[in-house]
């Protein structure tokens, strides 16, 4: 019988448990997770009434593998669609918080009349943004940052004002450095096949009309229930707090270093951070060493507040998904999102949940900051961004040092190059939100394929 560990209990990791244990049975596999629960980055508490996610909160339908995993747990009825009669955003402009125009997806006008009535941008923005259809296509596959191909296609004041904030904002990225080949693959696609954006944008809102799933689900009980769901099924194979120390070849496969233990596989699935995979395939891999160890993380941290309605002060009532922070406003805070709005049963009747965003890129000091100080940072910027004086009945925070993945620009390439390298050893297979796709669905995706390759 095949003997499989995999190594890191998040989402990629859970997910190789649940396929291998899932379409083959006659594999002998462990999961070892080094911190004393399963689910990564996926963490959510239940307080007083409030469901705090500590890490995602929803996963995105367009990429099947989230809702497919669902489905297969027996989950499909407890999966809750977003909000969808209050998907907007707002954007902080001039310490106002103004309204993302009706039409607007990501980052590319679809409708010209609330478009043209927005604030948000100046006239010869608009402008410009107008001229997007004019704008000849780029022809070639080479990569560029988030902030270029917004320019190129839509301006400057579009890349600052919504492409940073919003297409960056997802990966606590730098727009400058955010590789658009890896992260939306999609807008050189239309580029490249309707010649601009705003025409391509257009074609697919008109076939979308006809679809009703929601863009984003989560579940009932909070991102946690998937876990706790996998965790009930996989059972006692996966195994918290033991800490994979270190991989050596063994005459008979590999051989781990388990919390000082010896145990020896014919697989490894490595469903780990890259510089925890760097250091365990240090020697076995030269060529991919440099590459895994290159790889940048930054520091993120949530903050979620809940309070007792009605926030009688605030310079927004609570109607969207809630707001998020350019750089050129030089907040302290990268977003806020209005939970309770976003998704149903977050908050007891009468309260209200949020939660914001602090860290990333340039700013990852102030995650180290006590629990204390993290809660009035946020509480003093959302009094001086959006008038919030309540003080709040429940708070949490949660830290997640080296916790977000950077895609710079060329970094699939990159990816294809170390993971071609790492599969050229028999035995050895690697998964996880730093190859191809931060979010849920990606990693899950990544963890099957992985457990695929083992069954083979
Ligand atoms: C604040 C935040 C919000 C997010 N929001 C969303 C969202 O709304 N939607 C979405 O789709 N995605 C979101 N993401 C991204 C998504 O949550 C992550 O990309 C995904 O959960 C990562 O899963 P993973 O399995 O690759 O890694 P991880 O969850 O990091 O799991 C790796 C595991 O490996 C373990 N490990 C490491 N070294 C060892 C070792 N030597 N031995 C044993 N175990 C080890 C770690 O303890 C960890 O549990 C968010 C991320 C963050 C941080």
């Amino acid at each position: 019988m095949k003997r499989v560990a995999i190594i890191g209990g998040g989402m990629a990791g859970l997910a190789a448990a649940s396929e291998l244990s899932r379409k083959t049975p006659g594999i002998d596999w462990q999961l070892y997770e080094r911190s004393d629960r399963l689910g990564g980055k996926i963490v959510t508490e239940q307080i007083d009434g409030f469901t705090i996610e500590g890490g995602p909160d929803s996963f995105i339908t367009q990429k099947p593998w989230g809702l497919a995993l669902c489905r297969e747990l027996g989950l499909e009825s407890e999966c809750i669609p977003c909000n969808s009669a209050a998907q907007k955003v707002y954007i902080l402009v001039k310490g106002r918080l103004c309204p993302m125009p009706d039409g607007f997806r990501l980052t590319v006008p679809t409708r010209i009349a609330p478009f043209l009535r927005s604030p948000l941008f100046s006239w010869p923005a608009k402008l410009r943004m107008g001229l997007e259809p004019f704008i000849p296509a780029r022809a070639d596959d080479e990569d560029e940052s988030i902030s270029a191909f917004i320019t190129r296609r839509l301006g400057k004041e579009a890349a600052d004002k919504i492409g940073g904030p919003l297409m960056a904002g997802i990966y606590v990225a730098d727009p400058e450095r955010l590789s658009l080949m890896s992260t939306f693959p999609m807008f050189r696609a239309m580029e490249r096949k309707h010649g601009s954006l705003i025409r391509a944008m257009r074609a697919s809102a008109k076939q979308n009309k006809k679809t009703e799933t929601p863009m984003f689900m989560s579940l009932r009980k909070g991102m946690g229930q998937l876990v706790q769901t996998l965790t009930d099924r996989l059972g006692d194979r996966c195994q918290t707090g033991q800490v994979v120390e270190q991989i050596t070849r063994a005459s008979d496969g590999w051989s781990l270093t388990v919390n000082g233990a010896t145990r020896t596989v014919d697989d490894v699935i490595l469903a780990t951070p890259l510089f925890e995979t760097g250091r365990l395939l240090g020697g076995l891999v030269p060529t991919a060493r440099d590459t895994l160890n290159a790889m940048r993380y930054v520091s993120t941290a949530t903050v979620s507040l809940g309070f007792r309605l009605p926030l009688a002060e605030v310079s927004q009532p609570m109607n969207g998904f809630g707001f998020v922070i350019p750089r050129s406003e030089q907040r302290r805070i990268l977003a806020c999102t209005w939970s309770s709005v976003k998704f149903a049963e977050r908050a007891p009747a009468d309260h209200a949940l949020l939660r914001a965003f602090v860290g990333g890129e340039g700013r990852e000091e102030l995650v180290d900051l006590d629990d204390d100080a993290l809660v009035q940072l946020v509480r003093d910027e959302l009094r001086e961004t959006w008038g919030l004086t309540a003080d709040p009945i429940v708070h949490r925070v949660f830290r997640w040092p080296r916790g977000n993945p950077q895609y710079d620009v060329g970094h699939a390439a990159r990816m294809r190059q170390l993971i071609d390298e790492v599969q050229a050893v028999p035995g050895l297979h690697v998964a996880g939100s730093g190859y191809n796709g931060i979010g849920l669905p990606d990693c899950i995706r990544s963890g099957r394929e992985a457990a695929t390759r083992v069954g083979e």
